[in-house]
Order: structure tokens, then sequence, then C-alpha cells
């Protein structure tokens, strides 16, 4: 008899998981928030154990065509002259030439397609009730619909609602590393299509990233958790950056102005997402859900290889749960929390705090070049 497992989000971990029980005979429905996929954002990788996954997966062909060609990141003044230089292979993930970097919501419909012959997806719905006993959990859906589930797998990001319905607030588990960020396309690269440009001022930096004939920006800054900022207030956001960043940013400063533009803005905090387990009973936390790493980290290629290894283990163990996500979380945590762990060094190197930081980044990346 096959086992049914209900997956919130059709992001790049839900759509993994998606694949590989599907294809491992389980009954699969996705419920994912949008109303479609999207085809854009900012770019993200497929590195080390990911690309073992997505090579099984038959995907790569498909993903590699959607690659970005960045090599390297150019550290500039606000006039554009290069004052340092990274070749982003230093970073590498133990894939070598075979881990790619393309657009998060490239990267999740691709993985989505690869799942379309295994599940049923539920488009713009979300779910607004779960309870379970040891046999199933049962689930609403905010459209009113109802369903039962072996399993319930939170696959909902960052701020993921199933964590919110079954382990609390959000604010037990999710920690402000002291910064935000905000992404937007933008009209044009500052460099080559191979070139990820990166301007500084202490505790703020602003990048400009190519893919594919397009660019997406980039704006980071450290600044305290502000109480009462939601992640959907499109003005405060704006409104915010604009304040950030206002003063001389010289060839950035038409950036601004498209932000003031901009509808397809992506705005939050920089955040770590930790807890002290997964699962509880037949729900468990999937990628950014259960274990963020935000923009400094591999969060990607993480969410792939935790959905593969989700999946065996449900696979290996059937009707037996609490074995499944007990091995799935002991193999995970070893790839996770050393990552978590370097998160402020990641950005310090990114996201200096001061003048001196900056000058310091600067030379040391230019002996690691
Ligand atoms: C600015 C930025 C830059 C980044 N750069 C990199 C990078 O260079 N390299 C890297 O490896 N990682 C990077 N990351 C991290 C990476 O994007 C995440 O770790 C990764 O997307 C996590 O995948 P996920 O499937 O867990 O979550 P997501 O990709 O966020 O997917 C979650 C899905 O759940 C859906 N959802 C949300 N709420 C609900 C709900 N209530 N009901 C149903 N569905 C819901 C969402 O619509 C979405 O489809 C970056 C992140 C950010 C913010």
């Amino acid at each position: 008899m096959s086992r049914t497992v209900l997956i919130s989000g059709a992001g790049i971990a839900g759509s993994t998981l998606a694949y590989w029980l599907g294809r491992n005979g389980f009954d699969v429905t996705v419920v994912e928030r949008a109303r479609a996929q999207r085809s854009s954002g900012n770019p993200v990788d497929v590195k080390g154990p990911a690309v073992d996954v997505a090579e099984a997966m038959g995907v790569m062909p498909r993903l590699r065509a959607a690659a970005s060609r960045v090599e390297r990141m150019s550290f500039v003044d606000a006039a554009g002259r290069e004052r340092s230089r990274l070749r982003l292979s230093a970073f590498q993930g133990g894939a070598g030439d075979r881990e790619i970097e393309l657009a998060r919501a490239d990267l999740a419909a691709i993985l989505l397609d690869g799942a379309r012959d295994h599940a049923e997806i539920r488009w713009a719905d979300s779910i607004s009730g779960i309870t379970q006993d040891s046999d199933g959990v049962d689930v609403v859906f905010e459209n009113g619909a109802g369903g039962r589930y072996d399993y319930l797998i939170g696959a909902d990001g960052l701020h993921s609602n199933v964590r919110r319905l079954v382990f609390g607030a959000e604010a037990g588990f999710l920690r402000h590393l002291g910064m935000y960020v905000a992404t937007l396309p933008v009209d044009r690269a500052f460099g080559d299509e191979r070139e990820v440009v990166m301007f500084n001022r202490p505790g703020q930096a602003i990048t400009v990233h190519p893919s594919k004939g397009k660019a997406v920006a980039a704006f980071m800054f450290r600044h305290d958790a502000i109480p009462g900022l939601g992640h959907r207030d499109l003005d405060g956001h704006k409104r915010l950056i604009a304040g950030t960043f206002s003063g001389p940013i010289g060839i950035f400063g038409d950036l601004l102005d498209q932000l003031k533009a901009a509808d397809d803005l992506y705005f939050d905090s920089v955040s770590r997402v930790r807890l002290p387990r997964w699962s509880d009973g037949r729900v468990a936390l999937l990628g950014d859900a259960g274990s963020c790493l935000s923009l400094f980290g591999d969060g990607s290629t993480l969410a792939i290889a935790a959905a593969h290894t989700l999946a065996e283990e449900l696979t290996r163990t059937p009707g037996r749960p609490h074995t499944a996500f007990a091995a799935y979380e002991q193999r995970h945590r070893k790839l996770v929390e050393p990552r978590q762990r370097g998160m402020r060094a990641a950005s310090a190197l990114m996201v200096p705090a001061t003048s001196a930081g900056i000058v310091v980044r600067n030379a040391v990346t230019r002996v690691i070049r």
C-alpha cells in the first residue's frame, strides 16, 4: 500500500523531495502558496553533494542551460575602480567544474518539473490547521478542503508555516544576524557576464550579479532587528533602503531609482534558523524551514542534499516515521551545523562593519586570488 505525503512548499527542498518520494512509490501532494512558478530570483548554487543528486534526477543538462557564467567577484569603489578580486572557484564544494550557479526560481522550477510525473501540485493554497495522532496527520487547507496523510513535511522556507503551526512562533527559532538584504532585477550588469561587482561602505554592500543577459542587484546592510517591520511591507522596505544608502554611491546611484520603481523586491532579515529537533511525530522540517543559512552558506545545495537524505530514510523504514526522521536529522545535521557556525565569518567577508575591515578584506582577497 502506498504511503501518502503532503509537502508544504514547492521550492528547492520541497520539489527535490517530491521527486524522490514519488519515484520511490509514495503518493505525493505538494501545496504551494504562490500562484505559479516564477522564473527569476537571486542566484544560488548547486554544489558538492547536490550535484550528484541533480545528476541522478537527470536535470543537470537543464540546470547547465540555465546557469550563469559567473567566475569572479570584483570589489570596486564608488567610481567602479577595482580594488580587489576573488575567484569564485575558491569556494567550490567538492564537485569541481560540475558545480553551477543559477537563479533560485529557475532551479526550483526545473526540480519541480522533474517531480510533476510523481506528484500532485496544489498552487495558491496553504495549510491553516494541523492535528496529528499516532497513525496520521489531518490537514485543513486555507481554501477549505482537507486531507489525511501519513507524513507532513514543512519545506516552506525561512518563515515556515508548518513550523509555526507545529513547533511554535518563529521568534523561538529564528535569530536575526544583524543584517538585512534586498534584491531586485535591474536593467544592466556592471561588468561582463563572468563578473559579480561589489561595492562596500562600512556595514553596507551593493552587488550586481549578471545571469543569462539579465542582472540582479542586492543591497545588504547591517542593522539591528527592526520591531514591527513585516517581510511583505514593500513601501517600508523601499524607504528603509533609500534612507540607509543615501549619500554618495557613485555609479550605483541609479540602482536606487530602479528600487523606487520596483514591484518585484525581495526583502528579509539575514537570519539563522535553529531548532532542537526537526520532527514532531509525523511532521518534519526540511531546508530553510529547519536550518536556514540565509545568503551566507550553501542553503540551496543543502536543501537538495537534505531532501535526498530524507527521501532515502523514509523509503528505508516505511511506517516508522520516528526512525526515519531521526536518521535524516542525524545525517543532515553533520552537514548543516558547520555551515551555520561559519555564517558570521562569511558576513564579515562580504559586509565588513568598518572601513578598516573593508581594507583588510580587500588585502586578504588579493592574496587568495
Ligand atoms: C538574497 C539571498 C541570496 C542567496 N544566495 C545563495 C547562494 O548564493 N547560494 C546558496 O546555496 N544559497 C543561497 N541562498 C539561500 C537559498 O536561497 C535557500 O537556502 C534555499 O532557497 C532554501 O530552499 P527551501 O526550499 O528550503 O526554501 P525556498 O526556496 O524559500 O522555498 C520555500 C517555498 O515554500 C513556499 N511557501 C512559503 N510559505 C508557504 C505556505 N504557507 N504554504 C505553502 N508554500 C509556502 C514558497 O513560496 C517557496 O516556494 C540565498 C538566499 C537569499 C535570501
